[in-house]
C-alpha cells in the first residue's frame, strides 16, 4: 500500500509526460490557431527536445553520394528513387518509415536522420517531403 501511495503522490507533483504541443490548451480550430501563429498573434508552445538517437526527417548529402543504390535496395517501403541521369537519389519522406536502414548501409555516410518531425501535410508531394 505504501509504495503505491508514494508513487501516487509523486505523480501529482511531476510534470506531465505528454507534450503540450503546439498549444497548451486545445484550440477550437487548429487552422485558425496556425494562422494566428503565422500572423504573430500567438505563439507555439515549443515541442520537447528530441533524444540524440531520434529518427526524424532524412538528410541527404548529395555531394557525398556515389550513386551505388544500396539505400534503394534496403528501403522497405521503397521510398527512394534513383535519378539515372544524375546518378543521385530522391527520397519521398511521406513513404519513409524512419527505419534508418539506408543510413546504416550507405558506404559514404551520405544519409542521416535529423530531429525534424514536423512533417504533417495533406500533400505527400509537398516540397518539404521530397529530399534530393
Ligand atoms: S529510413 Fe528506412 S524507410 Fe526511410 S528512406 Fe531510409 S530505408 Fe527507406
Ligand atoms: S547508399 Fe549512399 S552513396 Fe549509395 S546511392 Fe544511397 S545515398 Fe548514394
Amino acid at each position: 500500500m505504501f509504495p503505491m501511495l508514494k508513487q501516487l503522490l509523486g505523480q501529482m507533483v511531476r510534470k506531465p509526460f505528454t507534450n503540450l504541443f503546439p498549444a497548451k490548451y486545445a484550440p477550437k480550430s487548429i487552422k485558425k490557431f496556425m494562422e494566428n501563429v503565422e500572423k504573430g498573434k500567438t505563439k507555439i508552445n515549443p515541442p520537447i527536445t528530441t533524444p540524440p538517437e531520434f529518427r526524424g526527417k532524412i538528410v541527404y548529402d548529395r555531394e557525398k553520394c556515389i550513386g551505388c543504390q544500396l539505400c534503394i535496395k534496403v528501403c522497405p517501403p521503397k521510398a527512394i528513387e534513383f535519378k539515372k541521369e544524375e546518378k543521385k537519389i530522391r527520397i519521398y519522406v511521406a513513404r519513409c518509415i524512419f527505419c534508418s536502414q539506408c543510413n546504416d548501409i550507405c558506404p559514404v555516410g551520405a544519409l542521416s536522420m535529423s530531429s525534424d518531425f514536423l512533417l504533417a501535410s495533406d500533400n505527400k508531394l509537398d516540397e518539404n517531403l521530397i529530399v534530393e
